[in-house]
């Protein structure tokens, strides 16, 4: 399981584990120190800048960028659903 947010020092990790309502997912989130649980979280409800742009992919109140922030991601980091 690879975390899904941007770089950050600070704060748990979270991976996509399944899209599991229309504006919820299944979430794992681990810490450092390896105790990781599973959380319903809702998604992102920040729209993009951009209006043609993809809606962000990560949770509601998630650190650092929206992933329609591509500024902040590699070519490599997209949506799993
Ligand atoms: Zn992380
Ligand atoms: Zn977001």
């Amino acid at each position: 399981m690879r975390c899904q947010l941007p770089p950050h020092s600070t704060g748990k990790h979270h991976g996509l584990l399944a899209e599991t309502e229309p504006y919820a997912a299944l979430w794992l989130r681990w810490d450092e120190g390896g105790t990781a649980e599973a959380v319903t979280l809702p998604d992102c409800p920040v729209p993009p800048l951009v209006t043609d742009a993809d809606a962000c992919c990560l949770y509601s109140g998630h650190p650092e960028r929206h992933t329609w922030d591509v500024a902040a991601y590699s070519e490599e980091t997209s949506c799993t659903s």
